[in-house]
C-alpha cells in the first residue's frame, strides 16, 4: 500500500516538474543507504567464505542459486526466477594432493583442470618432460610416455614483473582508454581458433592411446598462483586422463631434476565427482517492475559462475553482489521507476558467455548457428553468424550495464564506441563524479556479458573500475578470495550502479541503439596467412 501511495506522489511529481536528473531526491536517498546501511560485505562473505567457488553446473552453484534468489526474494524484488539453458556435465573437486617422493619428499601446488577424471587412489610415477602444443610433436614421443606423468608445457623462465602487483587508475590512465579502436575482421580467424581448441582433446587421445597416467601442465603465472581452467565439459567429450595444473616453481624444479639425475617420481591425485544429475545451467532473474509498461527496461548483471581454485571472489561474486546490493538500494527506496529495472546473475560465461547468450536467445535476437555445435565452438560461430532476427522483446531494451572487472571501485563507463551515447552516460554519471566515477571514455571492452548485446546491436556498456590486483594475482586464481576485496570499493560500485540505473529507468532519453550489425568485410583483403599459425 505504502508503495502504492509514492508510486503515485513519484509519477506526479515527474509529470509536474521533471527536475534535472542530478536534482532528483532518489540520488541522495540511494546514496544514503548505499554508504550508511551496506549489505555487500555481509553478502561476501556468505557468498565467497561461505559457498566459495562455483563452477558451472557444479553442486556448489546449485547452492549459490538458492542463496540469491533468496536474497532477490527477501529484499522484495519482483518476478525472481531462473531460466534455464543447456550446458554439460556438472564436476566438483572434493580433494587433491601432489607430493615429490624421488629424489626427496616434497609437497607440490597443483589442482586438477576442470573437468578432468578423479584417479582411483595415488597415481605414483616418474614424470617425462614432453612439451606438446600442436599435433605436429606427437611423433617425437610416441612409444615414450607408457607408464609415465607426462609433463606437457615448456618451463619458460620465472617472471620479472614490470607492473605494480596493486593498482588504481590514474586521470591519464583512464584518458588513456578514451580512443577508438577499428575493429578488424579476418575470415581465417575462425578455422586457427577451431584447430587450437581440438588440441587439448587430440592430446588426450594421445597420451592415453600411448599409455601415459596422467599429465601435467605449468601454471601462466608465476608465485605459487595456479587455475585449473578447462577442458570439455559436454556429455560424452570428457578427457580421459587425469590433468593437472602445477604452480610454475613446482614445475621448474621438476624439469631441471630430469636435467641432473634420474626423472624424479611424483604422486598425483584427484577427488572430482562428475554430476550428470541436471544439464541445465541457469540463469537468475529478478525485477523491480516500471510503472509505465510501454517504456521498456533497463538491466544490470554480472556473471555469477567462477572457475575452481579460489572462492570466486573478484571473478565475478564481486560484481554479482554489488548487482544484488543495487537491487536492494532500489527496492528500499519504495518508488517505482517509470521502466522496469532487471537483474541478472549469469552462468556459464567462463566457459564462453553462454548465459547471456541464452538469455539473448529467449529474450531479444536469434542468430543462425550451425546445429551440433557447443561451448567456445557456439560462441564464435554465433558471434559471425547472419542475419539478426529481432525478437518483439529486442526494442523494449533501452540498457544493459555490466559488471565484471573485479573488486575495485567504478571510475567511469566505457561508451563502448556508441558515441552518441556519451553526452547522457556524462549526465547519469555527474552525481557520482566525487566519488571518483564521472568519465564516460569511447573504447570497446569485450570478454563479457555486455559483448552479446552489442553483437546484435543494443546498448550494453560496462563499467571502468580501478584494477587493484584483478590481473597480476586474484583472476581465475587460488588467491580470488574475500581478502583481496575492498569493502569501500564495493560500496561505492553499488551505489553507482544503483544511481546510473535509476536515471536510465526515469530519463525522458534513451541512449541510442548502435546500428544492427551485418556481415563485415576482411580486413585486410591482401593478408597471406601464416601456413605455421
Ligand atoms: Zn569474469
Amino acid at each position: 500500500m505504502r508503495e502504492l501511495l509514492l508510486a503515485g506522489v513519484s509519477a506526479l511529481m515527474m509529470a509536474a516538474a521533471a527536475p534535472a536528473l542530478a536534482e532528483d531526491p532518489a540520488i541522495g536517498r540511494i546514496i544514503d543507504e548505499g554508504m550508511n546501511r551496506s549489505q555487500v560485505m555481509i553478502n561476501a562473505s556468505q557468498l565467497m567464505d561461505g559457498i566459495g567457488g562455483r563452477l558451472t553446473n557444479s553442486p556448489n552453484l546449485r547452492r549459490a542459486e538458492t542463496w540469491a534468489v533468496g536474497k532477490f526474494a527477501g529484499y522484495g524484488l519482483s518476478n525472481v526466477h531462473k531460466e534455464a539453458f543447456d550446458f554439460g556435465r556438472g564436476w566438483e573437486l572434493l580433494g587433491r594432493s601432489a607430493r615429490m617422493v624421488e629424489p626427496r619428499p616434497l609437497d607440490m601446488t597443483v589442482i586438477p583442470v576442470a573437468w578432468t577424471p578423479p584417479t582411483d587412489g595415488n597415481v605414483r610415477a616418474a614424470i617425462v618432460v614432453a612439451p606438446m602444443s600442436k599435433v605436429e610433436h606427437f611423433a617425437a614421443w610416441h612409444g615414450k610416455l607408457a607408464g609415465k606423468i607426462v609433463l606437457v608445457s615448456l618451463p619458460g623462465k620465472s617472471d620479472e614483473p614490470k607492473e605494480a602487483a596493486f593498482k588504481r587508475l590514474s586521470d591519464s590512465d583512464i584518458h588513456e582508454l578514451d580512443k577508438y579502436d577499428p575493429p578488424s575482421f579476418d575470415p581465417d580467424t575462425a578455422a586457427r581458433r577451431a584447430k587450437r581448441r581440438a588440441f587439448p582433446g587430440q592430446l588426450d587421445a594421445f597420451l592415453k592411446a600411448e599409455g601415459a597416467l596422467a599429465w601435467v601442465k605449468r601454471s601462466y603465472r608465476d608465485n605459487g598462483l595456479i587455475q585449473g581452467e578447462g577442458y570439455d565439459y559436454a556429455v560424452g567429450k570428457s578427457p580421459a586422463l587425469p590433468g593437472y595444473e602445477m604452480a610454475a616453481e613446482d614445475y621448474r624444479r621438476l624439469v631441471r631434476l630430469t636435467k641432473t639425475g634420474a626423472a624424479p617420481v611424483v604422486e598425483l591425485s584427484t577427488n572430482a565427482r562428475y554430476d550428470d544429475s541436471d544439464r541445465n545451467a541457469h540463469n537468475i532473474i529478478a525485477e523491480i517492475p516500471g510503472r509505465d509498461p510501454k517504456a521498456g527496461y533497463v538491466m544490470a548483471g554480472g556473471h555469477f559462475d567462477s572457475w575452481i581454485a579460489g572462492d570466486g571472489a573478484s571473478d565475478n561474486g564481486a560484481g554479482s553482489i554489488v548487482v544484488i546490493e543495487a537491487a536492494r538500494i532500489l527496492r528500499s527506496l519504495g518508488v517505482q521507476p517509470k521502466r522496469t529495472i532487471r537483474f541478472a546473475l549469469w552462468e556459464g560465461e567462463e566457459q564462453g558467455l553462454l548465459g547471456s547468450r541464452a538469455y539473448i536467445e529467449q529474450h531479444l535476437a536469434t542468430r543462425p548457428i550451425p546445429a551440433g555445435l557447443s561451448g567456445i565452438d557456439a560462441y564464435y560461430a554465433w558471434s559471425n553468424s547472419f542475419p539478426i532476427t529481432p525478437r518483439p522483446e529486442y526494442s523494449a531494451l533501452k540498457a544493459y550495464f555490466n559488471l565484471d572487472n573485479g573488486s575495485g571501485k567504478v571510475r567511469g563507463i566505457y561508451a563502448e564506441q556508441n558515441s552518441a551515447t556519451t553526452p547522457i552516460l556524462k549526465e547519469w554519471l555527474a552525481p557520482f563524479q566525487s566519488m571518483g566515477a564521472g568519465t564516460v571514455v569511447a573504447s570497446k571492452t569485450g570478454g563479457t556479458d555486455h559483448v552479446f548485446l552489442q553483437a546484435i546491436g543494443l546498448q550494453g556498456f560496462q563499467f571502468i573500475q580501478d584494477p587493484l590486483d584483478y590481473e597480476s594475482r586474484v583472476h581465475h586464481s587460488n588467491l580470488d578470495t574475500l581478502d583481496h576485496m575492498r569493502p569501500d570499493d564495493l560500496r561505492q560500485a553499488a551505489v553507482v550502479l544503483a544511481g546510473v540505473l535509476w536515471e536510465a529507468a526515469n530519463s525522458d532519453k534513451e541512449l541510442a541503439r548502435p546500428p544492427l550489425p551485418t556481415q563485415p568485410v576482411t580486413t585486410d583483403p591482401f593478408k597471406v596467412p601464416d601456413p605455421d599459425e
